[in-house]
């Protein structure tokens, strides 16, 4: 079975060179996202070696409006990776102020991703779905779309899904019921799971790549399907996934 975790931040934890080195020996397929451009290259050597974890190039939206200089380095490493994230627009209490910034630097990244081919990006969208279904919506040569942590409302879910988006699954959104009730409603082939560590925890503590598998178990008392039923889904979407992401 292969473990499989599309939104970690590899680089944010305490030990980003053990987390590296463990999630090689687990054997752990990682999207290792970042959060600003000046990460990328330091992020990307911490597992070069590792075929089995592919670094996406980052702008994460709360960032965005104290870094817009770093738009230009976005731009020049953005050839050097197929996938793009974390990146998107956060429209909760303390971003609201620069929302209108982060959906412009959200616009301009896409264009560049567009211009590029099409990429694959890990998306934020906390606070802010429907500005963000609405950026997508009007750059469909972006690539492929994959929403981390997804929180919109049914009809949300049900755009999201009509414009052909993927969606990672983290332990936040089982958490709860609402959350749990929306995974019956998103389509199975366009499912990964996730841990969003060290920010996703269980317990107060952070999740590691490697414990992505609790996702399987608890999205299978909810959709029904075995475990190891619901990894082998996980693992041809990823494949499919990554054979488009070439
Ligand atoms: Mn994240």
């Amino acid at each position: 079975m292969a473990l499989i975790d599309f939104h970690c931040h590899i680089d944010l934890y305490d030990d980003p060179f053990w987390v590296a080195q463990e999630a090689e020996r687990r054997g752990v397929y990682i999207l290792s996202v970042t959060t600003t451009p000046s990460a990328f290259e330091g992020t990307q050597k911490l597992t070069a070696k590792n075929n089995r974890i592919r670094t996406a190039l980052g702008f994460h939206p709360e960032l965005v409006s104290s870094r817009s200089c770093e738009l230009s380095l976005f731009q020049k490493l953005l050839p050097l990776t197929p996938y793009v994230g974390e990146v998107g627009v956060d429209g909760s209490k303390h971003h609201r102020s620069s929302l209108e910034h982060q959906c412009e630097v959200l616009m301009n990244i896409l264009n560049m991703c567009a211009k590029a081919g099409g990429k694959t990006i890990s998306l934020h969208s906390r606070g802010a779905v429907k500005h963000l279904l609405q950026i997508l919506e009007a750059e469909p040569l972006a690539g492929r779309f994959v929403l981390h942590w997804f929180s919109g409302t049914d009809r949300d879910l049900a755009w999201a899904s009509d414009l052909g988006c993927w969606f990672s699954i983290g332990p936040a959104m089982l958490n709860s019921e609402t959350g749990r009730k929306k995974i019956r409603a998103i389509p199975l082939d366009r499912i990964l799971p996730e841990t969003d560590g060290p920010f996703g925890m269980t317990a107060g503590q952070p999740l590691f790549p490697w414990e992505a598998n609790q996702i399987a178990n608890t999205m299978s008392e909810e959709l029904k399907i075995a475990p190891c039923e619901l990894n082998k889904i996980f693992s041809d979407n990823f494949k499919r996934l990554t054979a488009l992401s070439l």
